[in-house]
């Protein structure tokens, strides 16, 4: 016995509702103090790594479950990037450097620009609230002017992503490094169509109406197509397995952690950073 269209129609209904009423409930609790959040969702079940809350539950975002946290909006693949940024980067050691940081999570964006002796610069094209409006794939950077870049979900939108990441490249300081996180499927290669404009048959075919292809492994030979040494990094690698409920974060999380170690140029630093990452001994804090 199948579906009845009525039925079709009735579920795709329920679920835009239900995204709808996740973003409504998103942007009422972004409006209030973080202090109240943490009391009126406070619970022993949960912890957000970003915010430092302890939480009942993380939230629903349409059908999707225990994906957000009420306090600080953070997504679980963000708190999985920020548990690596916090302690398997530089990013918190005190000592001066630049980050850029495209398409800035409203969860990161505060408290790194409160970070010791951390030069942040955010930038976007279409977000009037970043610093500087920038376009990835032609950047008004001298190059190596950046010691971290972060990039989150911005790839998948960029139809010359290979030249936006030949651009991130050329702004990244040599032995500074880049994080990248995409929607990514790591069992299929990348399905791309630049083709493909009707939005709908881009929800269908790339996850979202505004997205021009759906990543797959070999996103990585991208990254090294543009000059980085890249090193992929699952949750699996940073979090113990009897957290991740906890911290809400799913093991196939996936964050690639690229590094600019050319050494043709004798002013350069040495690398500050291992290159021997990922470290599966190194212990998940204890929270
Ligand atoms: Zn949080």
């Amino acid at each position: 016995m199948g579906f009845q269209l009525s039925e079709i129609k009735l579920f795709s209904l329920s679920r835009h509702r239900q995204m709808l009423l996740s973003r409504i409930k998103m942007r009422v609790l972004l409006g209030l103090p973080e202090q109240l959040k943490k009391v009126f969702f406070y619970g022993k079940n949960c912890y957000c790594p970003v915010c430092e809350s302890h939480i009942r539950e993380y939230e629903r975002f349409g059908h999707i479950a225990r994906l957000w946290c009420p306090v600080c909006a953070s997504m679980r693949w963000q708190r999985f990037a920020w548990l690596f940024l916090q302690h398997h980067t530089n990013l918190f050691d005190g000592m001066p450097k630049k980050m850029l940081h495209i398409a800035p999570e409203i969860a990161f964006e505060p408290r790194l620009k409160q970070v010791a002796n951390l030069d942040y610069l955010t930038g976007d094209l279409f977000n009037p609230q970043v610093m500087v409006k920038v376009d990835i794939t032609d950047m008004p950077f001298p190059n190596h002017s950046f010691d971290a870049i972060f990039c989150s979900h911005v790839m998948e939108h960029v139809p010359d992503d290979r030249k936006a990441l030949s651009e991130l490249m050329r702004v990244l300081s040599s032995g500074g490094w880049a994080i990248f996180l995409v929607p990514i499927r790591m069992n299929k290669r990348t399905d791309e169509d630049l083709g493909v404009t009707d939005s709908k048959e881009r929800e269908r075919r790339f996850g979202q109406h505004d997205h021009v292809r759906f990543y797959g492994w070999d996103f990585e030979e991208r990254l090294r197509d543009a000059g980085f040494q890249v090193t992929v990094v699952r949750a699996s690698d940073v979090i113990d397995a009897n957290q991740f409920d906890r911290v809400g974060i799913t093991k196939d999380e996936v964050l690639f952690y690229c590094q600019n170690n050319l050494t043709d140029s004798s002013e350069l630093p040495t690398p500050s950073l291992s290159i021997s990452y990922p470290n599966p001994a190194t212990p998940f804090p204890n929270i």
